[in-house]
């Protein structure tokens, strides 16, 4: 499999070219040349896979340049019990009316990010060792990128991760979680500023493009193809599970004893073997992964992108114009991570939308929106929207409030804010035979202060994590100063 850019550049690319670069060098992102297309056949032989299994035969797909024995090595030591929990890696759960919980949030840090991103460390460790060659990770994080990154990378010696967070402003939790480690190659730098500033000083250090090829200044962001396709997988095991009564995947796919079939009785419809989908979406990321395998041939019949009060995303689906919003427009809300107001990865989709034409999406997307900070869609793009299978909505504190209290007093089940976001706005796309997957993106202890909000009751922690804010702190505070950044991680080099 070869890598193109969005932009245009068409210089092909074999995948562990592109995993260790951020943006393609025309400014685009990267995306395979084809999607690959899954027979019924093929789905018939996945069906029976355990997760690691089947994360091995789609990455085969789109990696070609890693020898398939170290391939399933990598994967096999990436996707275990120890490291997620359960064996079913992202168990499906029934919460009634059609509706169903994926788990997504078992792994180390307790956030979907880690899915991804617990593969990513293990390939970077495999490809630079082959290279011979260090890597500094250099990124800003508001809280769950940065910690599973961090519990990604920790501990390999070719790697070194400088992960700047604004000073005083993530959740107690969220702190202690990334400055309780103290892996000599982790250095937490806290920032005297906002994410923002974080992030700018990212985007400068990036700039000096003499001091990131001295320094060997890499990224782990949510543009980085490799994380993209992981998250490809846990949309087939979703399938998978929800639409198979053998519990070959694990027992929780089967209904509860007594209860009606959520996917409907035994009348076949057209739907009878198709999904849907609700992604509690910030940069499109998650979601983006749910268009590959939609467009791998995965019967998936609707794509939600669920978002809070920043809803760019919701407004485009909606109305076919994408206005992105600066940062006074951007609301803090108590689902902080999909507090994202320009979504780095929707210029995937907007790709396929036009046709996978490189130059329309620079002139057409990219360019009008550095100019004019917004796109409205062609009627002949408009017109194809609606085969691509996607549909949004929108959710609010309030509606996040009610939806966790609602499914904890109905069910006993406690979620998370942006996974109540992706719960809400699921129960306004239910279909009669078509189950409902949310994907569940955080679990609820991350974000104690809205649960406590709306149940009057701290979430339980995992063993692991417990007591973690009582442990000693590894972690410098910096001003917002790119040159204080620079000399942070200059003498580290020697
Ligand atoms: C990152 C994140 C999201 C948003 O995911 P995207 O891939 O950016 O759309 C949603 N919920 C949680 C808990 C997250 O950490």
């Amino acid at each position: 499999m070869r890598y193109i850019s969005t932009r245009g550049d068409a210089t092909p690319r074999a995948f562990c070219d592109i995993l260790l670069e951020g943006l393609a060098p025309d400014g685009g992102l990267y995306l395979p040349h084809h999607y690959p297309q899954i027979d019924a056949a093929t789905l018939a032989r996945w069906r029976g896979l355990s997760y690691a299994d089947l994360a091995f035969e789609i990455l085969s797909l789109y990696i070609d340049d890693i020898p398939a024995p170290d391939l399933r090595a990598i994967v096999d030591a990436t996707y275990t019990e120890a490291v997620f929990g359960t064996p079913e890696i992202t168990p499906l759960k029934a919460i009634g009316d059609g509706l169903w919980l994926q788990a997504l949030s078992n792994g180390p840090t307790l956030a979907f990010k880690d899915m991804a991103l617990q593969l990513l460390g293990n390939l970077f460790e495999y490809e630079l060792e082959r290279r011979g060659e260090v890597l500094n990770i250099l990124g800003a994080t508001s809280g769950d990128t940065g910690s599973a990154a961090e519990y990604a990378l920790r501990g390999k010696p070719m790697l070194r991760v400088f992960m700047l967070s604004p000073h005083g402003r993530m959740s107690p939790f969220q702190q202690a979680q990334m400055y309780s480690l103290q892996d000599a190659n982790i250095h937490n730098i806290a920032i005297e500023g906002v994410f923002d500033d974080c992030q700018d000083i990212v985007k400068a250090v990036s700039n000096d493009l003499d001091f990131k090829r001295r320094h060997r200044i890499g990224a782990v962001n949510s543009i980085n193809w490799a994380r993209l396709l992981a998250q490809v997988v846990y949309y087939f095991a979703g399938y998978f599970q929800a639409t198979s009564r053998a519990p070959n995947l694990g027992s929780a796919s089967v209904p509860p004893e007594g209860a009606a079939s959520p996917w409907g009785g035994p009348a076949a419809t057209a739907n009878d073997e198709s999904v849907s989908f609700t992604v509690p979406t910030g940069n499109f990321g998650n979601i983006c992964a749910g268009h590959v395998a939609r467009m791998m041939g995965l019967p998936i019949r609707r794509l939600v992108a669920a978002t809070n009060e920043n809803d760019v995303l919701d407004e485009f689906f909606r109305t076919g114009t994408y206005r992105v919003r600066g940062s006074t427009e951007t609301h803090e809300t108590s689902s902080p991570s999909m507090d994202i107001s320009k979504a780095s990865n929707f210029e995937r989709f907007i790709f396929d939308l036009l046709g996978r034409d490189g130059a329309r999406v620079r002139a057409k997307f990219g360019e009008r929106i550095e100019r004019e900070g917004a796109f409205s869609l062609d009627a002949a793009s408009r017109a194809k929207l609606p085969s691509f299978g996607f549909a949004s909505g929108r959710s609010t504190h309030a509606d996040r409030i009610a939806t966790i209290r609602d499914l904890y007093k109905s069910r006993g089940v406690m979620i998370d804010p942006h996974t109540a976001d992706g719960v809400k706005v699921a129960r306004e796309h239910l279909e009669p035979g078509v189950p409902m997957i949310v994907l569940e993106t955080a679990q609820p202890a991350k974000f104690a202060a809205t649960i406590v909000e709306a149940l009057g009751i701290e979430p339980p922690r995992p063993a692991a994590q417990a007591g973690i804010e009582a442990l000693p702190r590894r972690v410098v505070v910096l001003p917002a100063s790119v040159d204080a950044v620079k000399r942070c991680i200059e003498p580290d080099m020697a």
